[in-house]
């Protein structure tokens, strides 16, 4: 049986798992490596300490179909309404700027819950905690290094990182990437942001008209989220949860503060915004190095390959956009790569 590994639990490798499961010819092992404890990547959600029914979506917060993929990727769509894993966002985002045949989605659960759903039908082995620094070539196989622990062999190798992280790898794999898939993959660029969440006692009123908000006139909020509420749990039992995100250039700016005096300067804009909010009972502040991609790579369709007999293929929005469509996108045409050699 073929091993493969994918690299990255989050959308791109979640789905790639999913996907190769259900369309392999042949029967494969399947193992998925994230460096992170738990899946999900920049689909993250995350919970109160206090209280694990208590939710926040620290990176993408809804998921928006445009009419061109409504039909070009209408199966994802429909398993995952089917699954009630997405929901219609019916509570209005102030200032968020909706196209003609637009349609906004939410997770109930929670955005990470899409990552969760694809990762159980890959039946893959997940492992957590597994930071990939090398990779190398031994007896025709991939030698995989991780931080800690013994290399392991693996027939087909897919690295859905960020691409600044796929440029970090050591071992054979700096040789074999040409220049010029050295050149694309350099310029390749993401913005740069923080993520606050808040999370409330039981019963805490944010008295707002909205479920979130895009805020143009602050040096570093641009956005707030009343969590629960954008995902439609309203509950007297679960506490309320608030998520923030600064403006690139705030998070450019403070990229290399301590995280505890970046969630200060947070707050102190967010009593200019929301004067007189209760305190909460818990905090996350993330910083998200890679947020979004601002410059794809150039002329790849969705993936590069960077070495074949063995393959080594690399994916993610980095190869297309930075949302829900643009990692399906990513995961189909990775896909398609390594159905070849399978
Ligand atoms: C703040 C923010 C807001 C966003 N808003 C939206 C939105 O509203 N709607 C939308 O559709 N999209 C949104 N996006 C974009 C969307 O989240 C991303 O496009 C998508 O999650 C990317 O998925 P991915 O699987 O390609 O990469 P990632 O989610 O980054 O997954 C890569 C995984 O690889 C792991 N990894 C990295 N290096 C290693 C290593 N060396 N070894 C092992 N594992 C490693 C990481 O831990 C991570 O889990 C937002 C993103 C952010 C950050």
């Amino acid at each position: 049986m073929a091993r493969v590994l994918i690299v990255g639990a989050g959308l791109t490798g979640s789905l790639c798992a999913a996907l190769l499961r259900r369309e392999a010819a042949r029967p494969v092992h399947l193992a998925v490596w994230d460096k992170a404890g738990d899946s999900g990547g920049r689909m993250a959600t995350t919970s109160s300490p206090y209280d694990p029914q208590s939710t926040v979506d620290l990176g993408a917060q809804y998921i928006t179909r445009t009419p061109q993929y409504a039909q070009k990727h209408q199966s994802f769509y429909d398993e995952l309404l089917a699954h009630g894993i997405l929901k219609p966002l019916t509570y209005p985002i102030e200032g968020s700027v909706m196209k003609a045949g637009d349609s906004n989605f939410v997770a109930p659960q929670g955005v990470s819950s899409i990552i969760k759903h694809y990762l159980k039908e890959s039946g893959a082995n997940i492992r957590f905690r597994q930071c990939v620094t090398q990779i190398n070539l031994k007896n025709n196989k991939w030698e995989v290094s991780k931080e800690t622990g013994s290399p392991e062999q693996f027939d087909i190798v897919v690295l859905t990182m960020p691409v600044p992280q796929i440029l970090l790898l050591k071992g054979d794999i700096v040789n074999l990437i040409s220049e010029h898939q050295r050149q694309e993959l350099e310029s390749v660029s993401y913005s740069s942001r923080y993520a606050l969440g808040l999370f409330y006692e039981a019963g805490t009123k944010i008295d707002v008209p909205w479920a979130g908000q895009y805020i143009t006139s602050n040096p570093c909020i641009r956005f707030i989220s009343i969590d629960n509420k954008k995902r439609n749990i309203v509950s007297s039992e679960i506490g309320p949860s608030l998520v923030i995100h600064t403006t690139v250039s705030f998070g450019v700016t403070h990229l290399e503060r301590d995280v505890e005096e970046v969630e200060e300067l947070i707050f102190q804009q967010l009593e200019n915004i929301l004067p007189g909010l209760p305190q909460p009972v818990a905090t996350k502040c993330q910083k998200w190095r890679h947020s979004q991609v601002t410059n794809p790579a150039a002329n790849t369709l969705g993936q590069m390959t960077l070495h074949l007999k063995p393959l080594l293929v690399c994916g993610g929005d980095g190869f297309t956009h930075s949302n829900f469509d643009g990692c399906v996108a990513s995961a189909l045409f990775v896909l398609e790569a390594l159905k070849k050699h399978i």
